[in-house]
């Protein structure tokens, strides 16, 4: 097979990142990613995080990562990799990071992750969405602002998810008709809050040891909203251990009957992976659904 050396475009990156030459020495190809290519570099100022992708939206999809990645860090609650530069070198869409290398996770890992989310969490705003827009895996996802948690909720992520399965033939009339009286109920079943500063994408996959045995969250899809949408994301695909979810609790526990709503928020996931990789998690959806009829 083929393979191309890759280090003439990794070494330009890095000239267009620090406007000098900087030598890569070794790289190599880090799996994970459902999208990007990813590589870390090996070079003479250090160790980076690279990932790259020839398609056209990607610029925009870096660009709103980066941005994401920024405003975390910001806030100074958790752990987040150091956003370098992205940018578009020879038709490739990039972003180059500070590379995470993973120790043992320290024994208060999983406490120390679910105090650090209620950190970030408590950092609000009056509106639900954001300034920006952003993507979700490869979608994208809209930000516009809303006042209320159950009406953005609905219009800019179930509705949306939903069209576009319905658009693209993977769910039919019927489901977009449970949907509807699914959101005649969600009104009086769904808490406002205070919209918080969430991560947007947090399961396992998204969440790193750092080089102290510390949680460090990668991958962000950010915006402000209900703080139990993403607590019941982490719940969807597991990995999370308990510890989290105490340690979140003590310092910023969640409404009553939280458990009852895990479902209802993970039809946004569930809708997502029906469009992002096919009607295999369609059962999942009409489960929840069918309960609501
Ligand atoms: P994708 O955008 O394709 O989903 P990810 O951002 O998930 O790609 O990155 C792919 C893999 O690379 C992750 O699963 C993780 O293991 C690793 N990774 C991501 N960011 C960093 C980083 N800053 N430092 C070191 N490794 C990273």
């Amino acid at each position: 097979m083929f393979s191309a050396d890759y280090t003439p475009f990794f070494e330009s990156v890095l000239f267009e990142a620090f406007g000098k030459d900087v030598e890569v020495n070794k790289y190599q190809f880090l799996g994970g990613g459902c999208i990007n290519n990813a590589v870390k570099l090996d070079t003479a100022m250090g160790k980076f995080f690279l990932k790259w992708n020839d398609s056209k939206q990607s610029e925009e999809m870096f660009e709103a990562e980066a941005n994401g990645l920024s405003l975390l860090i910001d806030k100074q609650a958790i752990t987040i990799p150091h956003v370098i530069k992205y940018g578009n070198n020879n038709g490739k869409a990039y972003l180059l990071l500070e590379f995470i290398s993973s120790a043992y996770r320290q024994k208060n890992y999983w406490e120390r992750l679910g105090g650090q989310l209620a950190d970030l969490h408590r950092n609000t705003h009056s509106y639900f969405g954001l300034h920006f827009n952003n993507f979700i895996g490869a979608l994208p996802q809209s930000n516009e602002y809303l006042p209320s948690w159950v009406d953005f909720f609905i219009e800019k992520r179930l509705k949306v998810q939903a069209g576009l399965a319905y658009y693209n033939g993977l769910v039919g009339k019927d489901l977009l008709k449970k949907m509807e009286k699914l959101y005649e109920k969600l009104p009086s079943m769904l808490p406002e809050e205070q919209p918080a500063l969430l991560h947007g994408d947090l399961w396992s996959g998204n969440v790193m040891v750092d080089s102290q045995g510390l949680p460090c969250l990668i991958d962000p899809a950010v915006y402000y909203g209900n703080r139990e949408i993403e607590l019941a994301f982490t719940q969807l695909f597991g990995g999370f251990d308990d510890d989290f979810y105490y340690a979140y609790q003590a310092s910023f526990p969640l409404l009553p009957e939280f458990d009852k709503r895990v479902e209802i928020y993970n039809l946004y996931p569930l809708l997502v992976h029906v469009n992002l990789f096919g009607t295999s998690y369609l059962s999942g959806v009409e489960r929840v659904l069918k309960r609501y009829e």
